[in-house]
């Protein structure tokens, strides 16, 4: 075992509370638990919001931040063999631990496991309330972060590509978040090879998304933000078509309009949000053409705004579907389907019938004003009625 008996962690007291770096004892390694040396962990747009006093539910304050983690393995229990993809571990091995693990026991994970992400009892901070080991060995702005998988069996190790340097491993967490949010939008047939694609936000999510967006096929990638040095050039430098400097657009039409201009056409296939900005949705659903795609990645797109629940649409991870009339082809499913379902359902109940005449008519407008019927319909031939 190294000799180092404590380990320096930085902790929060609260929301607001500037870091205090403090030691705290070096746990004993458990049997399928690991204790690793943080090479380098991120900051993420969720910690600032965190500090903030953003996150809606209670967190064990005073504790150590930090999701976005690389290190290299320094001790391992003989129970933990193997990572979460069957890669045998060792000491000295490259590792990253993702935030918001599933569970994969209970009834949501079960049940719903392509949105496991929305596990009722996800590894994250919340749980390591109560957890008297190390509590402030999970967060990955520290010397050290502790994983225990008999502690927290939701808990998935990564070993990371012998080549791959660390630096670039705590990219892996914010950019697998782009990766799905596009294929969500693969899955539902929503973003084809060659896609004209409008990033919205120019931070690092919004950087990751445009590589992710041309690595997944994207046509041309448009990246909407602020400011030019170092964003807006960085994303030009991975390969955006064009970039919109909002910093000199007020938010609304000018930014709509600047966009549309650069995507041409009928406007762009896929909008991302990735600016956490309370006027992204609006302005980013006049960007999209008609049939177009827009994937909301703002789980605080309206913190400290005014009273919306736009981030519901992350938070949730739901998916919302405009649907505009129909297609010539469900014309018909409709007809079969009513026709099928004809004897089941007593529909002659839904209509009041109304005579084809200036009274007749100007009653049928009154009784569906006034919801006197379900629906009301003008009947100029009441002897074809049963043709
Ligand atoms: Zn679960």
């Amino acid at each position: 075992m190294a000799a180092t008996e404590q380990v320096a962690v930085a902790t929060f007291d609260g929301p607001g509370a500037r870091p205090v770096i403090r030691s705290v004892p070096r746990p004993a390694v458990g049997r399928s638990a690991a204790l690793f040396t943080v090479a380098a962990c991120g900051v993420c747009g969720t910690d600032l919001h965190i500090l903030a006093g953003h996150w809606p539910k209670p967190l064990p304050w005073p504790f150590t931040l930090g999701h976005e983690v690389a290190g290299i393995i320094d001790e391992i229990g003989p129970g933990l063999t193997h990572d979460y993809m069957g890669n045998p571990l060792r000491a000295g091995d490259k590792v990253m631990i993702p935030p918001l693990m599933p569970c994969g026991e209970c009834d949501w994970c079960r049940h719903h496991p392509k949105h496991a992400n929305k596990c009722l009892k996800p590894v994250y901070y919340g749980r390591y309330i109560g957890f008297a080991q190390a509590p402030h060995l999970w967060g990955g702005w520290a010397e050290m972060e502790y994983l225990d998988l008999d502690m927290l069996p939701g808990t998935k190790v990564y070993r990371l590509p012998e080549e791959m340097p660390l630096w670039l491993g705590t990219l892996a967490e914010p950019f697998t978040s782009c990766i799905r949010g596009f294929k969500r939008a693969q899955q539902m047939d929503q973003f084809s090879p060659g896609a004209t694609v409008v990033i919205q936000g120019s931070g690092p999510i919004g950087v990751l998304a445009v590589v992710a967006a041309l690595e997944m096929g994207a046509g041309r990638v448009i990246v909407v933000g602020a400011p030019e040095t170092p964003r807006l050039a960085l994303c030009r430098a991975f390969g955006a078509a064009g970039t919109v400097d909002i910093m000199h657009l007020p938010p609304g039409e000018a930014r709509i309009a600047a966009v549309r201009e650069m995507v041409g056409g009928y406007g762009a296939d896929v909008v991302m949000d990735c600016s956490g900005h309370p006027s992204a949705g609006p302005e980013g659903i006049e960007m999209l053409r008609d049939g177009g795609t827009y994937v909301e990645m703002g789980q605080f797109t309206d913190a400290g705004a005014v009273a919306t629940n736009w981030h519901r649409v992350c938070t949730k991870d739901i998916t919302i579907i405009g649907s505009w009339a129909f297609t010539a082809d469900d014309i018909w499913t409709g007809i079969v389907m009513l026709n099928r379902a004809r004897n089941r359902y007593n529909f002659r109940d839904m209509q009041m019938h109304f005579p084809f005449s200036e009274e007749g008519i100007s009653a049928a407008i009154t009784a569906a004003r006034e919801m006197r019927c379900v629906k009301a319909t003008i009947v100029p031939r009441p002897d074809l009625l049963e043709r």
